[in-house]
């Protein structure tokens, strides 16, 4: 039902996917012991929701009778400057899965694989979601800048997220 090629290439996704995951951990494991701890329960949530995503393309594989084959997670990085700097990778993050996802898409129009095609749907949807959300955290660090004051507010206001 689907090619060889596509197959290998939603299983490259998976990693990609579960490297997101293991990245924005490491981001929070980094911010939680900078004891920005609203920063690093979003940054968890963005993990756990990166393992999902992962897993969606790893339910699909099965689906369509591929074999999953699972590769290595590369070492993230483990250490930042600022929060600023931590969104500001994660936005550049996005950016690099948008690509990807957009490179998948391609892919499937050209080989005229309609499932797949359909099953992208929702990561296309779903990667504008996140560099939006990305820009906009973004756009409210350049906003406050070395404000102490506002940057312990939006600590607190994306920690909100966590508690959903
Ligand atoms: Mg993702």
């Amino acid at each position: 039902m689907i090619s060889d090629k596509m197959a290998k290439a939603l299983n490259d996704q998976i990693t990609a996917e579960m490297y997101s995951s293991y990245l924005y951990l490491a981001m929070a494991a980094h911010l939680e012991n900078e004891n920005y701890n609203g920063f690093a329960g979003w940054m968890r949530a963005q993990s756990s929701e990166e393992w999902g995503h992962g897993m969606k393309f790893y339910k699909y594989l099965g689906e369509v009778g591929k074999k999953v084959e699972l590769a290595g997670i590369e070492k993230p990085k483990t250490t930042w400057n600022s929060p600023q700097e931590i969104f500001e990778e994660a936005l550049k993050h996005e950016l690099y899965i948008t690509e990807r996802i957009n490179n998948l898409a391609n892919l499937a129009h050209e080989e005229k694989d309609h499932a797949t095609n359909i099953f992208l749907h929702y990561f296309v949807t779903e990667q504008v979601e996140e560099v939006n959300a990305a820009t906009s955290i973004v756009e409210k660090f350049k906003m406050v800048g070395e404000n102490k004051m506002a940057i312990y507010m939006l600590d607190k206001e994306l920690g909100q997220r966590a508690a959903h």
